[in-house]
Order: C-alpha cells, then sequence, then structure tokens
C-alpha cells in the first residue's frame, strides 16, 4: 500500500527525519525583454526516503525546472528564485547553502538523469573515463577502484561485457544503450535521490519498457529515492507511489497515483485521463482538452484552467482557487468544485468523468 504525501512543515524547520527531500513554496521565474516569465508558481511537496514521486504535466508546465531549481542549474540572472522558496534535502536547505557545498551534493547524494543522453554525454571521452571520472570527483577513491566502480556500474544496468564496454564512446552506442549509461553515470555513486527527467521520452516503445524496469530495480536495489518527471500518465501509472500534476507553474492536483489516476478531482487532470487513447476507445472520438495552454504573459486573472474548463462559473472567473482536500484522505485538487460554493455542481462533474471513462481504461488491469 502507498503512503499518503505528508503535509509540508511551517517556513524555516527542517522536515522530519523520514522526508528526504521537501520543497516549500517554490517560485522560479526569468526575466526576459518582454517582462517576467513565472514558470514555477508557489509549489510545495515532499518525498521520503526510498519513495517515488511523480511530476507530470505538459511542455511548460514547470515540472522542469522545478528539477532544475532543486539542483541549482538554473542561471541567475535571468533566473530569478522567490523569497521565501526552500527546499530541504537531507536535513540541509539547498538554496541558501554555497555553491561549492551544492557541487558536492549534485552527482553524490543527488544525481539526475536527462532526456537527451547525446547531449549529455562527452563525444570526445570513453563512457568508462566519464563515470570513472566523476567517481573519483565525488568519492575520493584511486584511479583503479572509480575504473572498477564504472565497470560495476555498467553491469548493474544490464549493458553486456561491461569491461569492453567501457572502453567504448558514446557515438558506438545505441540511443537504449547510452540511456542505460546515463542511468550508470547517475547510480554509480550511490546517490540518496536520482532524478530522472523525461528519462525515456526519446526511446522507441520497447527500449522505452525496458529502460522504465531498470530504474524500477535499480531503485529498489540502492533504496533511492526517485523523483520522475514526465508528460506520459502510462509511465506514472506504472512507476510511482505519489504524484503531482502541473499545470502553468502550479500544482493542480496531488495524491497517491491510485487516486489522481483512478479518481482525480481536478477538471485538468480529469480531461488528461480522458484523453489517453485506449484499445476500447477505437473507432470513436478521442476527448481533447479543449483551447490551448494560456501564455506566461497573459494568465487568466483567477484560476488558469478556467478558459478551457468544462465545468467553470462565474466564482472561477473571479477567485483564484487554492488547493483544497478533495476525494479520499490527502488528495489535494486546486479546484472551487471542492469547497461550499461548489458543492452542487461537484458531482455532477464527477459523474460526467465517470461516464466519459467507460469508454475504455486507461490504465490497464492493474488499476
Ligand atoms: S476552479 Fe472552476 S474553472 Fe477552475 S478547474 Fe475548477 S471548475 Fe474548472
Amino acid at each position: 500500500m502507498t503512503e499518503t504525501l505528508s503535509t509540508p512543515a511551517p517556513l524555516g524547520a527542517p522536515p522530519p527525519r523520514d522526508v528526504l527531500l521537501e520543497v516549500r513554496n517554490l517560485r522560479t521565474s526569468f526575466r526576459v525583454l518582454d517582462g517576467v516569465v513565472p514558470a514555477v508558481d508557489g509549489i510545495s511537496f515532499s518525498l521520503r526516503r526510498g519513495q517515488t514521486l511523480g511530476i507530470v504535466g505538459e511542455s511548460g508546465s514547470g515540472k522542469s525546472v522545478t528539477a532544475l531549481t532543486i539542483m541549482r542549474l538554473i542561471d541567475i540572472p535571468p533566473g530569478v528564485i522567490g523569497e521565501g522558496s526552500e527546499v530541504w534535502f537531507d536535513g540541509q536547505e539547498l538554496l541558501s547553502i554555497p555553491l561549492g557545498k551544492m557541487r558536492r551534493i549534485r552527482g553524490n547524494d543527488i544525481a539526475m538523469i536527462f532526456q537527451e543522453p547525446l547531449t549529455s554525454l562527452n563525444p570526445v571521452f570513453t563512457i568508462g573515463d566519464q563515470i570513472a571520472e566523476q567517481v573519483q570527483l565525488h568519492l575520493k577513491v584511486s584511479k583503479k577502484e572509480a575504473w572498477d566502480r564504472a565497470i560495476e556500474a555498467i553491469r548493474l544496468v544490464g549493458i553486456p561485457s561491461p569491461e569492453r564496454r567501457v572502453k567504448q564512446y558514446p557515438h558506438e552506442m545505441s540511443g537504449g544503450m547510452r540511456q542505460r549509461v546515463m542511468i550508470a553515470m547517475g547510480i554509480s555513486c550511490e546517490p540518496k535521490l536520482l532524478i530522472a527527467d523525461e528519462p525515456t521520452t526519446a526511446l522507441d516503445v520497447t527500449i522505452q519498457a525496458q529502460i522504465l524496469e531498470l530504474l524500477k530495480t535499480i531503485q529498489q536495489r540502492t533504496r533511492s529515492a526517485l523523483l520522475l518527471i514526465t508528460h506520459d500518465l502510462g509511465v506514472v501509472a506504472e512507476m510511482v507511489d505519489n504524484v503531482i500534476v502541473m499545470y502553468t507553474g502550479q500544482i493542480v492536483e496531488q495524491g497517491t497515483v491510485d487516486q489522481v489516476l483512478l479518481q482525480p478531482r481536478a477538471p485538468y487532470t480529469m480531461g488528461l485521463i480522458e484523453s489517453i487513447p485506449t484499445v476500447e476507445k477505437r473507432g470513436g472520438r478521442l476527448s481533447v482538452i479543449t483551447g490551448v495552454v494560456p501564455s506566461p504573459f497573459n494568465l487568466p486573472p483567477a484560476c488558469r484552467f478556467e478558459p478551457r474548463c468544462p465545468y467553470r462559473w462565474d466564482l472561477c472567473r473571479r477567485v483564484e482557487p487554492d488547493l483544497y482536500p478533495a476525494g479520499a484522505a490527502g488528495q489535494l485538487a486546486r479546484c472551487h468544485l471542492h469547497t461550499p460554493e461548489g458543492e452542487g455542481r461537484r458531482q455532477p462533474a464527477l459523474e460526467a468523468h465517470k461516464v466519459n471513462m467507460t469508454a475504455g481504461r486507461a490504465f490497464g488491469k492493474s488499476r
């Protein structure tokens, strides 16, 4: 059984010991020629040791900027981290520590796997050199020990003949193999937290399944926590304990994976799930979320999903919704349907979602 997300502690105090990562009121924006773009707008969440958390959203929803801010990989300027933002990792507040200390944490305690391995690997060094360099830098071991660890990491990610493969260059490997190398690099220093940003997006479907299975196995074996960033709800269904859904830089829904995928409470999440094509829907019309994501320079004044929401009413144009308790314990949704004002509209919206879903089960028999 999965646990619910814990409620973030008040600002300033470190979270309880079992919480490995806690993000509080994180706001990241960028100064550009036309003004300031709010990329992440006041998000808070926590991740316990050894657990998996998925962040889901369309392009531009702020999920990757969240990960890069946690890693302190945002250039400042043009990036701006809002006052009062906090990122607690293993008892330390990362946004306020010196950069040198942050560099030691990066790669050592927190590792990140990026979407496109070819742009993350150096083409002029062998993969063994690249993994061993990182191990030597962070773990301060001998060259020989670092090389042995590189071979072991390559073996762990299921690449055959690791002693021979470590001497190869990135261009000598397929896309799937390169992504395995990125995972090997990520786990070579046994991090407490692995952040995977769309780790399978650039791969074909069969390789995707192998890489996800591998990530799961390694995460269970090393007992590291996993923060998985994806636009793919199918990947979330397979991989994570808890999930956060983001829209225009805000969290619009959060809860356990079963709560959010099987009984979504925010109309945006409902729309995302209804629009997944399934075998049962073959031949019929696919559901879509009408309209487009609003420009960050011209966000709707209250609920940001209002122009696209089939359940909107005048309150949604006047008052910005907060995250409210919705449905099962611990589940939260940013929607007025879950306030006393939305009382009479809530049930019809949930019924409409149920009807839309009778056309097909989006997440297979396991859910
Ligand atoms: S607050 Fe209103 S417009 Fe926004 S998601 Fe809820 S029902 Fe739709």
